[in-house]
């Protein structure tokens, strides 16, 4: 959510007049004092009666919608509770816009809202009106810090996903409702789900592997595979990516696309990455030491967006860099577009902090991301990764030009460019051709343990 600076006298009088409507309705114990919606007492009332009439009317249908706000905490925290406030009341009226006068909108909690939606002809209808709820907010809202962006989650449970169960079945969809809407809000927010049985299934069991990712640290169940980056110049091996694997005590090796997403949202991320970054920088010296050379191998280690955006990241890279004995200047962060579009400022920032310190920082999975080209240049960027979808399909000519496009860029704003995934001789001969300076993939070696990797170091064989 953002805004714009000019503030609107209006909105604060709208504001006052109806806080006097909410001093006198405040008696009434089924409202809320704020928006004057049933309140989440009276909503689950009103869904109980429903769940009544669904078992005795197999005809009769309807769908519960859970509504969070996306980011409404920002709100509140950068605006002031007053304007939170503002922002609610406004949104209550256009939610009740979205709906029949039969229909129940209740306002749960915080920046929570609930809709039951009766007699529905046809389950589609359900995700109609969320899409409608979902275009009502789209227009910013004015208030008295100026114009306010306002999204939501939406889940939605259907009737018809079943009213089997006792008397609490009313707080069940309630609950359905709620992990559809999370599910939701993890796919990309300003969006909404339908609950289907599965997604309790899967609920459960991320909830099992967010349990089991805790403590995975200390109990040394994280491992490190190398995998190479050749210089397309010479051939040689020049550099290696640290990849996470999980040992996980009963389904074994997980990759990190199963486990990272969720390590992030749990904010686990912070401590694993901290130890990526030790656990590789200690391995690099010691292979620095085992194969010499006149430019010594280099590592690079992905860095997450959480991680990024530690307050303190750029001292603890620092501390734990120094406390590896590893040189600085052998060290490549790669992180993505999504956390150079963050915060642009901020993260130019940090990145000329980390080349302070002899840093060098890669753009990872470039091409996959929304970042401009504009955008790139500022970031003083060292490299940028192509991702492997487009080096897969270097015959197609669309993507052998933007393979082009992206080098000429690169040139012009001064870094290499290094292609990912690279698995056949002909995608090598035409990166070589194209110019591309370096790259990594199956066909050099797949990531492999310490020990593979040292043997492959011994080698050191030429592509
Ligand atoms: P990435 O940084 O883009 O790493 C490259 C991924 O592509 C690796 O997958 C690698 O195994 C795979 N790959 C490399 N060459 C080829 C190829 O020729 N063909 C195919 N099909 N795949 C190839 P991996 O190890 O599963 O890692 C996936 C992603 O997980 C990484 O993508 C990175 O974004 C993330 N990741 C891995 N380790 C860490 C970590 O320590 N911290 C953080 N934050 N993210 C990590
Ligand atoms: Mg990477
Ligand atoms: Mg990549």
């Amino acid at each position: 959510m953002s805004l714009s600076p000019d503030a609107g006298p209006a909105a604060l009088r709208d504001l006052d007049n109806c806080r006097a409507e909410v001093v006198a309705l405040r008696q009434h114990a089924m409202r809320d004092p704020l928006t004057l919606l049933p309140n989440r007492a009276l909503f689950l009332d009103r869904l109980s009666h429903a769940v009544e009439r669904g078992r005795r009317h197999k005809e009769f249908r309807f769908a519960v919608l859970l509504l969070d706000l996306d980011r409404f905490k920002t709100v509140n925290d950068s605006l002031g509770v007053q304007v939170g406030d503002e922002l609610l009341l406004a949104i209550a009226r256009r939610l009740e816009a979205c709906v029949r006068d039969e229909d129940t909108i209740a306002r749960l909690s915080g920046d929570e809202f609930a809709v039951l939606l009766e007699s529905l002809a046809d389950d589609s209808d359900a995700g109609r009106v969320a899409d409608r709820m979902l275009g009502a907010l789209a227009v910013p809202v004015t208030t008295r810090e100026g114009d306010v962006f306002a999204s939501a989650s939406i889940g939605i449970v259907l009737s018809s996903s079943g009213l089997e169960g006792g008397e609490d079945t009313h707080v069940r969809l309630l609950q359905r409702a709620g992990v559809a809407m999370t599910r939701a809000k993890a796919g990309g927010r300003a969006r909404y789900e339908m609950y289907d049985r599965d997604m309790q299934a899967r609920a459960v069991a991320r909830l099992r592997m967010e349990n089991d990712l805790r403590g995975a640290v200390e109990r040394h169940e994280f491992e490190l595979y190398y995998q190479p980056l050749v210089a397309l110049e010479t051939g040689q091996i020049t550099e290696l990516e640290a990849l996470l694997r999980w040992r996980h005590p009963e389904r074994g090796i997980v990759a990190p696309l199963e486990f990272i997403p969720l390590a992030e949202e749990t904010g686990l991320i912070t401590r694993i990455g901290s130890w990526v970054l030790a656990e590789a920088c200690r391995q690099m010296r010691v292979w620095q030491e085992q194969f010499p050379r006149d430019v010594p191998l280099s590592l690079s280690v992905n860095v997450s967006v959480k991680q990024f955006a530690q307050p303190d990241f750029v001292r603890h890279v620092s501390e734990i860099v120094q406390a590896s004995g590893l040189d600085p200047h052998a060290l490549k962060l790669e992180i993505t577009e999504s956390v150079a579009i963050d915060d642009p400022a901020r993260t130019r920032g940090m990145l000329a902090e980390l080349r302070r310190l002899g840093i060098r920082m890669y753009l990872d999975d470039f091409g996959t991301g929304y970042s401009s080209l504009g955008h790139l240049h500022q970031l003083s960027l060292d490299a940028i990764k192509i991702d492997r979808s487009f080096v897969m399909h270097m015959d197609e000519p669309m993507h052998l030009q933007l393979v082009h496009t992206v080098r000429d860029l690169a040139r012009n704003i001064g870094v290499t460019v290094i292609a990912e995934g690279v698995e056949t001789e002909a995608q090598l001969e035409v990166l070589r051709r194209i110019g591309c300076e370096s790259a990594q993939g199956y066909l050099f070696s797949r990531p492999v343990p310490v020990g593979e990797m040292s043997n492959l170091l011994e080698r050191d064989p030429r592509w």
